[in-house]
Formats: C-alpha cells, structure tokens, sequence
C-alpha cells in the first residue's frame, strides 16, 4: 500500500484481535510497528511472532518492532507508553486506538464502576493516546495520522452493553473534532466500524455453532468479519491513498448498518 514504507506506527491492545492483525498487516507494508500490551510482555509474543514470520514472507528488510506496555486509561502510562513507542522506533507517525472492552449488564444493574471501567478504556485511553500523538506531531511540525478502532455500536444502540455503545459513540465525536480541529495543520484523523468480527472478544458466540448462525442470520452478507479484512481498511486509510479524507467513519460490517430488517417490506405495504 503506498506511503506505509518507513513510517512508525504505534497500535493500542495489538496483542490479540484486531490489534494483532492490523500491527501485521503493517509490518507487511514496510511499516515499523510498535505493539502494545497491558500487562506482561508474554501477552504480545504471538503478535511479535506474527510480525516476525510476516516481515520474512514478504520480504520486507529493516522492519522494526517494539513492544511497549501500559495501560491506556491511566494518564500517567498512556503518557509513558506513546513515548516508549516513539523512542523505540525513532518517531512516529501513526497511531491507531484500538484497545477496547466490553462488559455486559442490564442497565439497572450496571455500576458506575463498570461504566467508568469501560469509558476509561475505549474514551478517556483513546484520547489520552491521541493528545500524546498529537504533541510529537506538533512538536516536530510532522504530519500525522490517528486511526480509531470504533464499532457499528457508534451508530447501533447496544442494549445490555451501556458503556460500550456510549463509549462509542463518543469515539465518533473524538474522530470528527479532532479531525477538524488539526485538519490545516497536517493531522488526519479517521476510524472504522467494524461489525460482528471473529476476535477473543467474541469468544461467547465464536465456539458454539447455534450461537454464531444466530449471529450470523442478522448480518446481510452472512457471516463475521475477520481481523485481518478489518487490518486492511485501516492501513488503507493510514495510506497515500486514503491522503484526502479525515473525520470519517468507516464501516466495515458486512451490511449491518443497512437496516437489515428493511430487506423485507414491512412498513409502507
Ligand atoms: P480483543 O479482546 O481481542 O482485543 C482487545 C485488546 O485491547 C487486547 O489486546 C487487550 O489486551 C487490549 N486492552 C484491553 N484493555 C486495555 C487497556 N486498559 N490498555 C491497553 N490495552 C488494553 O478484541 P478485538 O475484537 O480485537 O477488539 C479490538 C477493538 O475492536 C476494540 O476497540 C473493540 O471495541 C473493537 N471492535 C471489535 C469488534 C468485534 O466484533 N471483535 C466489533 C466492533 C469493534
């Protein structure tokens, strides 16, 4: 993809899912990649492992990589963690938020710390990541460019799943101001939308075939979606050929933003 060779990435939780495959897919366009972890170094062996067998496949030389830990949603290593990256690699010029939770409660029984919880790492992470990136942008008149990892769940209520759906839509909001707000000054600022996609995340409906077909029955084209189709739109939009769009959304769902229930009429019969 063009305009990926050489430039220094940093992915947010890209030691499984998504995160896993969009670090690869990186690294598969030249592209040095730092990759994120939460807890133990352990954590991302699988993702270092991949990038190292993916760099030899395709022949690409003089790729780096880094693994830095922190904990998005703590000022104080997000802080850390970004600078981590751009020591490492020596700059940086991507950032993509992409750790991400979920929990799962009615809303009468949902705690304000589950809500936080959730909103600390899929918002407050995500702008705490991008201020970072934002600063060594400015600071060394740079280009740059912030891809946010979202969910249909931006624009699709999720009932049962509060903080998520809010954390998401907020996402949407943190996308389109920011893009605005550093449009003239070099700094690109995008997300995807990814739907019902075969990750960890997934782990409840993935291994129990019933569950999946009933997932699976909702989404117009008829199936999840994987990691790596959600990898490569994101490169792309990190690309020279995605150089003229900021502030979008892209969803990348098979269709589930379409209103599936109106592939049938039912309403003006
Ligand atoms: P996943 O559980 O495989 O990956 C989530 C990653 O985030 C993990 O690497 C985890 O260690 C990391 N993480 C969690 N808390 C963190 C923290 N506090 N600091 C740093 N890292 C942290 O799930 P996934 O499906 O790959 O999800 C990746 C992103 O994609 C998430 O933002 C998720 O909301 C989004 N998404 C996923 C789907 C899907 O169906 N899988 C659909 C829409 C959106």
């Amino acid at each position: 993809m063009r305009g990926l060779k050489g430039k220094n990435v940093l992915v947010t939780g890209g030691s499984s899912g998504i995160g896993q495959a969009i670090a690869v897919r990186f690294a598969e366009y030249g592209a040095n990649v730092a990759i994120n972890y939460l807890r133990e170094r352990e954590e991302a062996d699988d993702t270092e492992q991949q990038v190292e067998a993916c760099v030899s496949r395709v022949k690409q030389e003089g790729v780096r990589h880094v693994l830095v830990r922190g904990d998005v949603s703590k000022e104080d290593e997000a802080i850390d963690m970004v600078a981590q990256a751009v020591e490492g690699l020596g700059g940086l010029d991507v950032l993509v938020n992409n750790a991400g939770i979920q929990i799962s409660r009615p809303t009468e029984e949902l705690s304000s710390e589950d809500f936080e919880k959730v909103l600390g790492v899929n918002l407050l992470g995500a702008f705490l990541c991008a201020r970072e990136a934002i600063r060594h942008f400015l600071d060394n008149e740079a280009p740059g460019c912030i891809l946010n990892i979202s969910s249909v769940h931006q624009r699709i209520p999720k009932p049962g799943y509060l903080g998520y759906s809010v954390s998401k839509g907020g996402m949407q909001n943190l996308t389109t101001t920011l893009a605005l707000e550093y449009a003239g000054r070099g700094i690109r600022v995008n997300g995807i939308g990814p739907g019902a996609t075969i990750t960890p995340i997934n782990q409840a409906w993935i291994e129990d075939p019933e569950k999946k077909e009933q997932v699976e029955s909702h989404i117009p084209m008829g199936r999840a979606g994987t990691a790596d189709e959600m990898a490569g739109v994101t490169c792309f939009l990190a690309s020279d050929d995605g150089a003229y769009i900021t502030g979008q959304t892209l969803f990348v769902d098979g269709g589930l933003t379409l209103y599936p229930s109106f592939l049938t009429p039912w309403s003006s019969e």
